[in-house]
C-alpha cells in the first residue's frame, strides 16, 4: 500500500465519530429484560412460547447479553387494547426507572400492528436507553423460522452502547429502523419491515450493530408525553380518502364520540366526494383532524390561512384554520401522536407544534 493511501486512512480513522466505528464493539456483560406480549414470534402450534422460552431458542446468548425474562401478554398484535398500550408503556417505565444498571429493553410483539406499538412506546418511553422491538413472520412451528435470529439481534441492539437516545427501535431481519417511520410494506415476506423514503437507520451483522442515520426528531427521552397520570387514551379514528367517498363515514365518528380524526388523504392532502363538509362539521364540534398522506411516504405541509379578499367558501376556510398537516407521518403514526396530544392540550397551534417536533 503506497504511503499516501495508508496516511489517507489513518487520517480517516481518527476524524470518524465513535458513533460510526465500523465493528462496534458488543457487550456480554449488558443486561437486557425481555417483556413478551406475543405475537407469530411466540404462536408455535399447540401452545405460545412464553418470554423464557423465547430466550432458550437463542444459542450462545450470554456471549451477547445477560437477558432476564417477564410475560406481559401473548396474544395477536391486533388483540392489544389501548390499555394494555398504556400498561405496556408503563411497564417499560417502571423496568427501566427501577434499574439504571439495564442496558435497555426488548419488546415482542406480533408484527400486524408493531409499527403502531413501537411508535408509541418512541413517544412514551422516557429514558435515553433502547427500547427494541421485535417479531417474526414464521411462526416456531413452520421450516425457516426467522424468530430465534431476530431475538438475538434485538438483544445485541438493545445491549450496545451506541443504540442509546435513538428512541424505539425495530429490529428485524438484520435491520435496524425507527419506531418512527418503519412500516410493514409486505403481508407475508421475511423482509416487511422498511423505512419508505429514508432508509434503515442502522444493521445488525456478523461484525457488530452499526448505525448509518439518527434520528432528529424528539422521542423517548426528549418527549413531553407523561404518562403516569394516564388512565384512558382518547379516541382517534383514521378515515380514508377514496374516490367519491361519503362524508357520513367522518360525520359518524364524530357522533360516535371521537376526539381527533386522521385523515389518510389522497397525495398531499385532497380529499373526496361529501368530505370536506363532513370535516367542517367535525371541526363545528371541536374535533381535531390531520391531514396525512395515503400514498405511503412524502409530507402534507402546513398551510397557512388565505386572506379573506380571496373569496373562499366558508367551509373551505374553516377547514383550513383548523387543519393540523401530519407532515412526513404516516396516517398510522399520526393518529397515535394525535391521541397523545390529546392528553396533553387541545389548542390547535399546540397540536401544530408538537406536529413539527415530534
Ligand atoms: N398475526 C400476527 C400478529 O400480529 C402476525 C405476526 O405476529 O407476525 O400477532
Amino acid at each position: 500500500m503506497g504511503r499516501v493511501v495508508q496516511a489517507f486512512i489513518l487520517v480517516l480513522v481518527a476524524v470518524l465519530p465513535a458513533g460510526t466505528s465500523i465493528a462496534a464493539q458488543e457487550t456480554a456483560s449488558a443486561r437486557v429484560r425481555l417483556i413478551a406480549t406475543g405475537g407469530t414470534i411466540s404462536n408455535r402450534e399447540g401452545g405460545r412460547l412464553t418470554a423464557k422460552e423465547l430466550i432458550e431458542l437463542v444459542p450462545n446468548l450470554t456471549n451477547y447479553a445477560q437477558v432476564e425474562a417477564e410475560q406481559f401478554a401473548n396474544v395477536s398484535s391486533s388483540q392489544l387494547t389501548l390499555n394494555q398500550w398504556l400498561q405496556l408503556s408503563q411497564r417499560v417505565n417502571h423496568v427501566l426507572a427501577e434499574d439504571p444498571g439495564l442496558a435497555g429493553v426488548v419488546v415482542t410483539s406480533g408484527t400486524d400492528t408493531l409499527e403502531e406499538t413501537a411508535y408509541f412506546l418512541h413517544l412514551t418511553v422516557r429514558s435515553e436507553r433502547p427500547v427494541v422491538v421485535v417479531g417474526a413472520m414464521r411462526n416456531p412451528s413452520t421450516l425457516g423460522y426467522e424468530g430465534a435470529a431476530n431475538l438475538q439481534q434485538a438483544f445485541r441492539v438493545a445491549a450496545a452502547p451506541q443504540s442509546r437516545g435513538k428512541g424505539a427501535l425495530v429490529v428485524l431481519n438484520g435491520e435496524i429502523n425507527s419506531a418512527r417511520e418503519v412500516t410493514k410494506t409486505d403481508s407475508l415476506r421475511l423482509h416487511t419491515f422498511a423505512t419508505r423514503g429514508y432508509g434503515v437507520l442502522g444493521l445488525v451483522d456478523r461484525d457488530g450493530v452499526v448505525y448509518y442515520r439518527d434520528m432528529l426528531r424528539r422521542h423517548t427521552y426528549r418527549s413531553e408525553f407523561d404518562l403516569a397520570g394516564v388512565t384512558e387514551l382518547p379516541r382517534v379514528d383514521v378515515i380514508l380518502v377514496y374516490q367519491g367517498a361519503s362524508g357520513d363515514l367522518i360525520e359518524s365518528v364524530v357522533d360516535a364520540g371521537a376526539h381527533g380524526i386522521v385523515v389518510a388523504a389522497a397525495g398531499a392532502g385532497a380529499t373526496s366526494g361529501t368530505q370536506n363538509e363532513a370535516i367542517a362539521y367535525a371541526h363545528k364540534r371541536g374535533v381535531f383532524t390531520v391531514m396525512s398522506t395515503r400514498t405511503g411516504s412524502g409530507r402534507v405541509i402546513p398551510r397557512q390561512l388565505p386572506p379573506l379578499e380571496q373569496g373562499m367558501p366558508e367551509g373551505r376556510r374553516l377547514n383550513i384554520a383548523h387543519r393540523i398537516a401530519a407532515q412526513d407521518l404516516a396516517p398510522l403514526k399520526a393518529r397515535i401522536l394525535l391521541m397523545l396530544a390529546l392528553t396533553r392540550t387541545s389548542d390547535v397551534t399546540e397540536i401544530r407544534r408538537m406536529f413539527s417536533e415530534y
